[in-house]
């Protein structure tokens, strides 16, 4: 490969350069120096499994060889069946009819559309709006963006798709609507959740098609799960207004917090659930919907069962391959139970990282779906400029020290809050869950001191 120009190629940052990967093994990422990087964050929270496995790799060549491409608008394959099957008995009840994409952002693109279609066939011409929540990530296609919560992506390209509607998610740590938590627990008077029923009669419930939520809400928040019985209450208020609710478990999917669908934790049956990353294991475009049967019974009365939408690559036979191999290895490797040992495990010392380090002031997640709030200072509850990039430099400092982390910023209101998602392969050891830890407490340590000389150069400046 020597002589290839990584220049030709442009990230989202076009003035950095990034280590050139050139294989990876278990939780491991070599780059060509021969250095490795301990993942901590499975890539973007897809390689569920680490690096290199064999077994996944062999099943998609051994596709590709047979046939690399099969022309999914006119025929199928028997895999294509036996992954919906497996897919559609892991989700909740009722939850059957599986629809393949390539990716998370055309899975919710596909649910939003199916929505808009179920109750359009069904004589409700109007509902179209979809109700999203402001911390939330559903993807990068305009109309998974505008649905989405995140500030600075819908900003660079406003005005964004529709009048899609916002309410906050719950964030009891730092209540966005400035509620006390034991208050407004006890009292289960949510303000999270009346916000939602007052958005729906401001934009009239004949108007409203869906509302969209992450189970648990990750890249823009780091993990933060709804406090218990949150979830009940919203399907309440979607049958109430006949609204569905798609859940977006796009990064939960597949184990990654203990359970095969996070939805099991939430206990409601949602309408649509969204998933994609685990679902192969991270190793090929796969990701889809799995859609409740009382919505594809509406659309068969109504519609004579034509959903209109499709991509090209729905269902590639390559990427079902990895799927396949993928499911097989997640049962033979008894990967859940190790999500609930390790992911008590990790909990725990993040909170002894805590006591050690001011910078953190909440520990939060499920399973092997981790995050840190950090702050400036926890006791004096200081947080961080935007412009001090904090999760960002913390991340750096561990890529040095041989690990890497998924950060994140705009945690609070879009601009404000930094945080850091820990979520290593699920079959992670105890031992390269110890390296995390190890690398993370160096890295505050470090990052302690790089804070300091800013600060006496500043003074001294
Ligand atoms: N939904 C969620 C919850 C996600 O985390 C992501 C990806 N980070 C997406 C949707 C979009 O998925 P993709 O990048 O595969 O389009």
């Amino acid at each position: 490969m020597d002589g290839i120009k990584k220049d030709y190629v442009f990230h989202r940052d076009l003035k950095k350069k990034y280590p050139i990967i050139t294989h990876g093994e278990g939780s491991y990422l070599f780059d060509e120096s021969g250095k490795k990087y301990l993942d901590a964050c499975s890539g973007a929270v897809a390689a569920n499994l680490g690096h290199g496995i064999t077994s996944i790799g062999e099943a998609m060549a051994e596709q590709a060889k047979k046939a690399a491409f099969v022309h999914t608008m006119r025929f199928e394959t028997k895999a294509l069946h036996l992954l919906a099957e497996t897919i559609g008995k892991m989700a909740p009840d009722h939850l059957n009819k599986v629809y393949f994409t390539t990716g998370g952002s055309e899975a919710n693109e596909s649910a939003l559309k199916l929505a808009r279609q179920y109750h359009r066939d069904a004589g409700r011409h109007q509902k179209h709006i979809v109700i999203g929540r402001w911390q939330s990530y559903h993807g990068n296609t305009i109309g998974s963006l505008s649905a989405g919560g995140d500030v600075k992506r819908r900003h660079a390209y406003t005005p964004n798709l529709l009048n899609y509607a916002h309410v906050y998610s719950p964030y009891c740590h730092r209540c966005p609507y400035d509620r006390q938590k034991d208050d407004c627990l006890s009292k289960q008077n949510w303000t999270c959740v009346t916000d939602i029923e007052r958005s729906i009669l401001e934009l009239g419930p004949e108007n409203v098609s869906a509302f969209i939520a992450e189970p648990i809400v990750g890249s823009q928040q780091g993990a933060v799960p709804p406090p218990l019985g949150y979830f009940k209450k919203v399907r309440e208020l979607c049958d109430r207004y006949q609204i569905l609710l798609i859940i977006d478990e796009v990064m939960t999917g597949f184990g990654r917090t203990g359970t095969n669908f996070a939805t099991e934790q939430i206990g409601i049956v949602p309408d649509i659930i969204t998933f994609g990353k685990g679902v192969s294991a991270g190793y090929a475009p796969l990701a889809g919907m799995i859609v409740h049967d009382q919505v594809i019974e509406g659309i068969i009365e109504n519609s004579d069962g034509k959903f209109i939408h499709g991509y090209t690559y729905s269902g590639h036979p390559v990427a079902v391959a990895a799927g396949l191999a993928a499911l097989d290895v997640y049962k033979q490797d008894s990967v859940l139970e190790n999500v609930k040992k390790q992911g008590l495990y990790l909990f725990n010392r993040l909170l002894e990282l805590k006591q050690k380090h001011a910078f953190i002031s909440d520990v939060r997640g499920r399973g092997l779906l981790m995050g840190i709030e950090l702050v400036k200072d926890r006791e004096q509850d200081l947080l961080f400029d935007p412009a001090e990039k904090a999760a960002e430099r913390l991340n750096g400092i561990a890529m040095e020290l041989g690990a890497v982390f998924y950060p994140g910023s705009g945690s609070i209101d879009g601009t404000k809050g930094e945080h850091l998602i820990i979520s290593p392969p699920l079959n992670v050891t105890k031992t390269e869950m110890d390296e995390i830890v190890r690398i993370l407490d160096e890295s505050f340590t470090i990052f302690k001191l790089q804070l300091r000389k800013d600060e006496l150069y500043e003074i001294t400046k």
